[in-house]
């Protein structure tokens, strides 16, 4: 259950990738917060900047990527300025990730129990080697895999329980917030819902937020409480989940929306979004989505429209076509 108290917030966030001769901006100075125990997810097509919005928050933005200006706040501290010291409690102990690929990220010659004693020995040494294996097992019967397997090494696993057992190095500190960047798109659809269904369990037993990226928009809609939706580096809609495909604002997000197959009623056909987005070196001036949106307007190409709150809709867009 989320709570009204904000956790992370995020503001006038902005990444740049730094070419020889031009600079591509990934990220365009975006606005958000995520609130204690709510999942919040980022949607949008592939380039639209939501991993790079995930690695930012981690502050895992590596050369070319430059995070080049903002602030994300936690509890008040601009993450974006934490030193070393104050960065490695931040990392696990407050905010813990899980990646596309973290399964393949285990190491396959060390058994999966000295794995996950490692993290918790760095960042709790009081604790201790029995401390830190008591905490294994916890963790193993919290992800519904025997902890008589924790001495098993990484191959021994299947997919799934790999992708369970870096959720569960995820969980090792009992961290604030969980980014999860894809954690279940190298999956079957069946371990996909399985493994959902085990991580709300844990968020509505635990009480972390979570940052979700997908590009799986029912499954988004299906786990988190609100989404925001992400085109050519900018947030154009933020909306509880609930109307995102029902009650959409933006011209983009209601494209979107009819791009996915609905998994009830008669079959309809889909849509698709013709055209591309702009080039991220070449942004245009106004409305990045006009030229493939079918209601754009002179005013669309002049002037870049503002995310704001529109309290009908309970939500926030950017478009003209709202003002
Ligand atoms: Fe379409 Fe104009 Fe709205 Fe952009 S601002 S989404 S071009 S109507």
């Amino acid at each position: 259950m989320s709570s009204d108290r904000v956790l992370l917030e995020v503001r006038n966030l902005t990444v740049d990738y730094v070419g020889d001769n031009s600079i591509a901006r990934a990220v365009d100075g975006i606005d958000f917060d995520i609130r204690e125990g709510e999942a919040f997810g980022l949607a949008g097509e592939s380039g639209c900047g939501k991993s790079t919005v995930a690695f930012a928050l981690a502050r895992l933005t590596r050369l070319p990527g430059l995070v080049s200006g903002g602030e994300v706040k936690l509890d008040g501290e601009d993450v974006l300025k934490f030193d070393k010291a104050r960065l490695k409690a931040y990392r696990w102990r407050e905010v813990s990730f899980v990646f596309q690929s973290a399964m393949n990220a285990l190491n396959p010659v060390i058994p999966i129990s000295e794995q996950i004693i490692d993290v918790i020995e760095t960042h709790e040494p009081n604790l201790g080697k029995e401390g830190a294996r008591k905490r294994a097992v916890e963790l193993f019967e919290l992800i519904g895999i025997p902890p008589a397997r924790l001495d098993e090494y990484s191959h021994q696993f299947s997919g799934g329980m790999r992708q369970r057992i870096c959720i569960a190095i995820a969980l090792a500190l009992k961290p604030r917030l969980i980014i999860m960047d894809e954690p279940t798109t190298a999956l079957d659809v069946v371990v996909q819902r399985d493994i959902i269904e085990q991580i709300v369990e844990l968020k509505n037993r635990l009480g972390f937020s979570v940052l979700f990226i997908t590009h799986d928009l029912g499954l988004m809609i299906e786990f988190c409480d609100r989404i925001g939706v992400m085109y050519s580096g900018e947030l154009v809609e933020v909306a509880p989940s609930g109307s995102i495909l029902t009650n959409p604002q933006h011209p983009y997000t209601k494209a979107l929306g009819n791009s996915f197959p609905p998994l009830t009623g008669p079959r309809v056909r889909l849509e698709g979004i013709s055209g591309t987005p702009p080039r991220l070196t070449d942004l245009p001036v106004g409305c990045r989505f006009a030229a493939r949106c079918p209601y754009a307007m002179p005013v669309c190409r002049e002037q870049a429209p503002a995310l704001r709150f529109h309290p009908e809709h309970q939500s926030e867009a950017a478009c003209h076509l709202l003002n």
